[in-house]
């Protein structure tokens, strides 16, 4: 089986190349990443002599580049996880996420149809759901919950996730979409929450939280993710959506307030900011079909996968450090402020 990993020098899609090489020793894996600045060569270090595995630096947008790759290497199956993913970004810029996510992904389809696949898996959001009230924790999202995004971020992956459904049905395509609440683990860029105020905290540095904090969302350790992901193309049926979902809900002040505790810092740096512009109250999948169907359960309780993300940052300070350096720095310096 050749496998087309998009995205796999990301966070969720290195985590992935690594849960697949390991998994299935006999499966051979091409990450195809334009290496933006979310990408990271080094992330992939321990697996580049890997003789099941190959790096393409590739964007998905560059058709001719694409169609290339598929006729020389025939893949099977194509997992893209390739994507702008950081929601205040796209606020900032919305139009390179219009190209990356939505273009992008159709670009990739038009490459299975023309050279033939066996699955196109689409990694997308929960955040295509919208949103839910703070005082309805007996609502969740189901697969049928209609598409009502908030920013322009989950507004591209929703209309790739409709895009996907459409070259399901006019071309046959065999096509699946697994749609995931947030994620956290080893290798997250570290201008997403976690990372963010590990590395702050860490730092001694102010922790900004967004309004009151009070934001709920549901979090997964991310080789979960990779695990459901993997059973979908497996066992899942093509032109179906499968929600992924720990039942893991937390107020984003209670996990700063926990990155404190871990790391015996004081709750005095924590400061409440402006609230982003249009930001989601309440996330909250309901994953009984991926359940029920295919047997998939979270493992990693999230009192044990934070400690274990907390310790990855504090063992592994070369390669965070490395990142919020260069072309990083100067974005990072806008949105929270000079060192
Ligand atoms: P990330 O930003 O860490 O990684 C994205 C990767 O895609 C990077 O390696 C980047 O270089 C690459 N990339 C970007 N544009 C590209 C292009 N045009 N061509 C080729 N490569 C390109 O993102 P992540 O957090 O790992 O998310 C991966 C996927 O999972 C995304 O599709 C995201 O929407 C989805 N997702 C993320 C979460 C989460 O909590 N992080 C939750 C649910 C779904």
């Amino acid at each position: 089986m050749k496998v087309i990993v998009t995205g796999g020098a990301g966070f969720i899609g290195s985590n992935f190349v690594f849960y697949m090489l390991k998994k299935h020793p006999d499966y051979e894996i091409i990450c195809l990443d334009s290496l933006t600045y979310a990408g990271n060569l080094s992330t992939l270090k321990d697996v580049m002599d890997n003789p099941n595995f190959k790096f393409v630096k590739l964007d998905i947008r560059d058709r001719e580049g694409v169609y290339k790759l598929f006729e020389e290497e025939k893949p099977d199956v194509v997992v893209n996880f390739a994507a702008e993913s950081h929601v205040d970004r796209s606020i900032e810029n919305p139009e390179i996420f219009l190209e990356t996510n939505i273009i992008g992904t159709s670009v990739l389809m038009d490459a299975c149809r023309k050279y033939g696949i066996k699955r196109f898996h689409q990694v997308s959001t929960d955040e295509v759901y919208g949103d839910l009230p703070l005082d309805r924790p007996d609502l969740f999202f189901h697969e049928d919950t209609p598409l009502h995004t908030s920013s322009p971020y989950s507004s591209s992956k929703a209309s790739a996730d409709l895009l996907v459904g459409a070259y399901g049905r006019t071309f046959n395509l065999p096509v699946t979409i697994s749609r995931c609440s947030n994620n956290y683990g080893p290798y997250q860029f570290p201008e997403k929450l976690i990372p963010l105020m590990i590395q702050r905290a860490l730092n001694n540095e102010k922790l900004p939280v967004y309004g009151d904090g009070k934001n709920v969302r549901d979090w997964l350790y991310v080789e979960d993710h990779c695990k459901a992901i993997d059973l979908i193309l497996e066992n899942g049926k093509p032109g179906e959506v499968y929600n992924i979902g720990g039942h893991n809900e937390m107020a984003n002040i209670d996990i700063v307030k926990l990155i404190c505790d871990y790391l015996d810092k004081p709750y005095s740096l924590i400061e409440h900011v402006t609230d982003r512009k249009g930001h989601d109250r309440r996330y909250a999948i309901d994953p009984e079909k991926i359940h029920n169907e295919l047997g998939w359960l979270p493992e990693t309780m999230f009192k044990d996968g934070i400690k274990k993300t907390i310790q990855w940052y504090l063992d592994n300070k070369d390669w965070w450090e490395n990142i919020i350096s260069g072309d990083y720095q100067n974005y990072y310096d806008e949105m929270y402020g000079k060192k």
